[in-house]
């Protein structure tokens, strides 16, 4: 006999557990299918960077609110997650890099976020450690970083403490639907009877989607990543570049993550004029960063890397995510491409996610990241008001299956 549940989520990532646990919280019990261990990918990989500063404006409401909840998470979840709010630097070494570090900063004022650029002076009195070449940097003091394991984790646990069920090293292998409507998920082991599963696969969210016929412009971003051996307290700030090419910090035990592409632009660039995308050299990039970074930081020079690894980005064409629901499958429900940036706002993501799936009326709207804005014509409505005039997804609406907060 196969197994029924109210809700299916893919992915034991931090937006599958977010969301697991803020749903198990109001009463509903999802029941999370991983194909690895929980964490096993983007969310056990990461920077744990934490952050508003150079995002995209539209994602700012839930980086705000994000923020918001990661100051108390460690109530939330009942554990440290060693999250440290001591600003994000984002360094600048030329005068391009100001111009444009100073546009960004300006846009992101005109949002309410409380931000700005600093000249060299001010950087030191913040962090006495970078480099000669530094001549100024954005900061945000809000911003910061986290420790990504134990939140990913939190969120596993509390959400299992509280009757959601995880299935790990099991995949999904195939959506089962019936005129048009979801029905089952058919994992490698069994088949399990629900109508609404929760595309939370992370790299793999495209081709979850490809199994209900729908189809996104996601492609993997390769991303490396290293860590140093331990060293004393030297700076709590996030560290960023104004163009994205590293980004890094002082983790709780003294590591330092770093992680980018720094030092591998030519290379790059070389590949790009010579017209093939090139595969990255794994052996080449690790030390690419840590070199670099001794110039950005050279109180590092004598640093020792103790491991490095690779992960994967579920880069969307417009480096935005796709969330919520779509009329073309009653029942199937986005939650991926977060595009190297989703960490920071995973919980916030789990709690709308769980506010549209319980009351279809998510706290902060999600219009701006419909499935529909890669289809002209398309509907632009990935949500829907718990009210009479909302027709559009009456036929999808979760709520017309009458979940009730603490059933
Ligand atoms: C190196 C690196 C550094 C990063 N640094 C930062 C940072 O500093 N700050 C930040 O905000 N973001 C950062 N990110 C991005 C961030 O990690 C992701 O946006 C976030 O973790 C996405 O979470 P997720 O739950 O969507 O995906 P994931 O954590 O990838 O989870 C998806 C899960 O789905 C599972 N899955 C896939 N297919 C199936 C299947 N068929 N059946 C069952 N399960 C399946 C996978 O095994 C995986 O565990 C970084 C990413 C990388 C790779």
């Amino acid at each position: 006999m196969s197994k029924t549940a109210d809700i299916v989520i893919i992915g034991g990532g931090v937006m599958g557990c977010a969301t697991a646990y803020y749903l198990a919280k109001e009463g509903l019990k999802a029941l999370v299918i991983e194909k690895s261990d929980i964490g096993g990918e983007a969310s056990g990989s990461n920077g744990g960077g934490v952050r508003q500063s150079a995002r995209n404006l539209k994602e700012m409401p839930l980086a705000m609110e994000s923020i918001r909840m990661y100051e108390s998470l460690h109530e939330e979840l009942g554990m440290d997650v060693e999250y440290v709010q001591q600003g994000n630097l984002r360094l600048c070494t030329n005068d391009e890099e100001l111009d444009v570090m100073s546009k960004s900063v300006e846009n992101q004022k005109a949002t309410g976020l409380h931000l700005e650029m600093l000249d060299r002076s001010q950087v030191l009195e913040i962090n006495p450690y970078v480099g000669d070449k530094i001549i100024g940097a954005s900061f945000c003091p809000t911003d910061g970083h986290v420790n990504p394991f134990l939140v990913t984790y939190g969120f596993y646990k509390k959400a299992q403490e509280l009757g959601a069920r995880f299935y790990t090293n099991e995949a999904v292998t195939e959506i089962r639907l019936q005129k048009g409507r979801v029905t089952a998920v058919i994992t490698d082991k069994q088949v399990i009877e629900t109508d609404l599963v929760m595309n939370a696969a992370g790299i793999a969210g495209r081709r979850i989607s490809n199994m209900v016929g729908l189809d996104l412009p996601m492609k993997p971003v390769f991303s490396e990543a290293l860590i140093t051996e331990q060293f004393p307290p030297l700076f709590p700030q996030m560290i960023g570049h104004a163009k994205g090419l590293f980004y890094g910090r002082q983790t709780g035990h003294g590591s330092f993550f770093w992680g980018g592409f720094v030092g591998t632009e030519d290379y790059l660039y070389q590949k790009e004029q010579a017209g093939h995308s090139g595969k990255p050299l794994f052996h080449f990039i690790g030390p690419s960063i840590a070199n670099s970074i001794i110039d950005f930081f050279p109180v590092l020079k004598n640093m020792n890397v103790i491991r490095m690894w690779s992960g994967l980005i579920a880069g969307m064409s417009d480096s935005i995510p796709v969330l919520g629901l779509t009329s073309e499958v009653p029942g199937f429900i986005f939650c991926t491409g977060f595009s190297g940036h989703g960490f920071g706002i995973g919980p916030v993501v789990g709690k709308l996610m769980s506010e549209l799936i319980l009351d279809c009326n998510p706290s902060i709207p999600i219009h701006d990241f419909c499935y529909g804005r890669f289809h002209k014509g398309a509907d632009h409505e990935c949500s829907c008001k718990k009210n009479a005039a909302c027709t559009i997804n009456s036929a999808i609406c979760p709520n017309k299956r009458q979940w009730l907060k603490h059933i």
